[in-house]
């Protein structure tokens, strides 16, 4: 497995790659690795030649209270986990060689930017698209894998590469779970064990409105207050949205009538959590 820091030599490496006809499946991640990660690595290796993993936490994304110094790191563990995975590349490059002083040029996808998290986290998805748009010039890889959990990024992503005309195709995977429910992410390290428990309500209540739906109740307004109470039984939960959409252009919807993406921002104590489900009728 090869190590890259440095972006030409990432490119020359690639472009190498690319000589020899073989197919590229990518994974951008910020590291921290989880079976969610790992996941879209091992579905990567399945549908590819040659498996590139990208490890980099993005300051362009976060705001300027957010928590992009303290996100966790953990490069030797990360390495463990993409070597056992069958991955050939990490890319891991530097702040300063992906944003050089001078950088001036972002990608902006209006509409489905704007609701759900990018009400709460403006400029965040900016960030995404940018830094992403920027690895997919890079990598040039045949199709990048990103995961479910983050339905909305998953959807900008999407809609940045047809409306850019880019070559790399947008692979969406399911959301890993841990046993009892809670979707796995690179935050949930910050959750002491109080905290934790009562971070199940998150998907306890979409599985609440899942049955909800699933038993014909059609009304948003009524589910959403249904997975109020649920997640208002956690002490220290700050709910920042629970919203019913158009899974395709992220639209709120009042009606249950076919498909709809549930998603939901939540704060326990000092950790913003974020899950959602999509369910068809
Ligand atoms: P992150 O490192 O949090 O930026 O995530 C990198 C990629 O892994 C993104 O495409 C995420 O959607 C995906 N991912 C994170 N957590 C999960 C999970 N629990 N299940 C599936 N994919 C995930």
């Amino acid at each position: 497995m090869k190590i890259i820091r440095d972006v030409n030599e990432m490119k020359i490496e690639i472009n190498s790659i690319k000589r020899y006809g073989k197919t590229i499946g990518f994974v951008p991640t910020m590291g921290y690795l989880h079976d969610g990660h790992k996941s879209l690595i091992d579905t990567a290796r399945k549908e590819n030649d040659i498996v590139v993993v990208s490890i980099f936490v993005n300051p362009v994304q976060f705001g300027p209270n957010e928590d992009f110094e303290k996100y966790p790191r953990d490069e030797e563990r990360d390495f463990k986990i993409c070597r056992e995975s069958g991955c050939d590349i990490v890319f891991l490059p530097v702040k300063d060689d992906m944003y050089k002083s001078s950088h001036s040029t972002f990608v902006d996808v209006f509409n489905i930017s704007e609701g759900l998290c990018g009400l709460s986290r403006p400029g965040h998805f900016r960030g995404v698209a940018t830094v992403v748009a920027k690895l997919f010039n890079i990598v040039k890889a045949d199709r990048a894998y990103f995961g479910q959990k983050d339905a909305q990024q998953l959807a900008i992503i999407k809609k940045m590469t047809l409306d850019l005309n880019m070559d790399t195709e947008v692979i969406g995977c399911p959301i890993i779970r841990e046993a009892d429910g809670l979707a796995m992410s690179s935050r949930n390290i910050y959750l002491n064990c109080y905290e934790r428990q009562q971070a199940l309500t998150l998907s306890k209540s979409l599985m609440h409105a899942q049955s909800r739906i699933k038993n014909g109740e059609k009304h948003v307004s009524i589910i959403k207050l249904e997975m109020e109470e649920i997640i208002k039984t956690a002490q220290d939960s700050k709910i920042d949205y629970i919203e019913v959409v158009d899974p395709q252009n992220l639209k709120p919807v009042h009606i249950i009538e076919g498909e709809v993406l549930i998603a939901l921002a939540v704060r326990i104590g000092n950790t913003r959590l974020i899950d959602n489900l999509t369910i068809s009728i």
